[in-house]
């Protein structure tokens, strides 16, 4: 349980941090709230030589309507995520995820950058992000580039960050119309990761019917995906209980579904898919 010995780098600024892991390209790792890090340093899985603590920089914290978009620096813990006055009122979803990470101490430390750059296939903020078509902005040497989230999430634990960028900040077209949003999960009672959890992003349009869905599932396959079959299959009907209910049974559709100590492969399909019923019908029905 003691990790390995590293050097500990605290960079003021965004840019100093580039700089820092273009110096140390193969033995550097950033370290954003340390709550998967650390306990993976612990275990020896992750034996950095180097720690580029990013959680210093003042400015990559934050939450900010630019334009038609919410933008969030990758340092935003998930307690501020949670707590958003504005954001509860614009996007509930997004305080609904993090309100449902860990504990209290979790969520005061850990961000939503780490998080979604862990890409740890029981995390929350990835099936969030994907039902809500966000962008991911990295940084490098090389200058910026932006990823869609659906092609973000590449494997368990792994993301399309390159080496030497850092996941700066994610961003969400603020969503318009008559919303409806929900996080509901099945947690591991430990550690209160997901065994089962599923974000929905719908609107309905003047008569009710569904107009746009999006459906980001997490914990049940090596990572997050879009449940791109559901959402064609409630787009256009009125989100009755049975469009709905046949819908979900597409949850796990063209996934390896995980079995565990915790829940059979037969088992998190079955949950995936009484979730993902609920979760639509929670969000339909807060569809005003
Ligand atoms: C007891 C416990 C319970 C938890 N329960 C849950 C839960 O219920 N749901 C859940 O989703 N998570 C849970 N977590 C994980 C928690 O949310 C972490 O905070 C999160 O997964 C990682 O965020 P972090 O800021 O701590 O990142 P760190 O641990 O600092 O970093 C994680 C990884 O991401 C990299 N990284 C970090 N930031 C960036 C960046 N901006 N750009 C590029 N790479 C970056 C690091 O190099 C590292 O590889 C739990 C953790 C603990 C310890």
């Amino acid at each position: 349980m003691i990790p390995a010995q590293f050097d500990y780098v605290a960079p003021k600024t965004i840019d100093e941090a580039i700089g820092l892991l273009a110096q140390h390209p193969d033995e550097a790792k950033i370290l954003a709230g340390g709550h998967s890090l650390i306990p993976a340093m612990k275990l020896r899985l992750a034996m950095p030589q180097v720690l580029i603590d990013i959680g210093r920089i003042k400015d990559l914290a934050y939450i900010k309507e630019e334009g038609d978009q919410i933008r969030i620096g990758a340092t935003t813990t998930h307690y501020q995520l949670e707590s958003s006055d504005r954001l509860r009122e614009i996007c509930p979803l997004l305080p609904a995820c993090a309100a449902q990470i860990g504990d209290v101490q979790v969520r005061n430390k850990g961000t939503i950058g780490g998080s979604l750059a862990h890409s740890d296939p029981a995390g929350d903020w990835p099936a969030a992000i994907i039902a809500l078509g966000a962008e991911l902005v990295a940084v490098s040497a090389g200058g910026e580039r932006v990823i869609k989230a659906d092609d973000f999430f590449v494997d368990m634990l792994t993301t399309a960050l390159k080496p030497g960028e850092i996941l700066r900040e994610i961003r969400v077209t603020t969503p318009a119309g008559r919303l409806g949003q929900s996080y509901l999960k099945v947690a591991q009672p430990a550690s209160g990761f997901a065994v089962v959890g599923v974000a929905v992003s719908l609107t309905r349009d003047s008569g009710g019917a569904c107009q746009s869905a999006g459906i980001g599932i997490t914990g049940v396959a090596s990572k997050a995906y879009r449940a791109s079959a559901v959402e064609q299959a409630i787009s256009g009907s009125g989100l009755d209980d049975q469009t709905v209910a046949d819908a979900a049974t597409h949850a796990a559709d063209g996934v390896s579904v995980n079995g565990d100590l915790y829940a059979s492969e037969a088992y998190r399909r079955h949950l995936a898919q009484v979730y993902t019923r609920r979760a639509i019908q929670a969000a339909a029905a807060s569809a005003k």
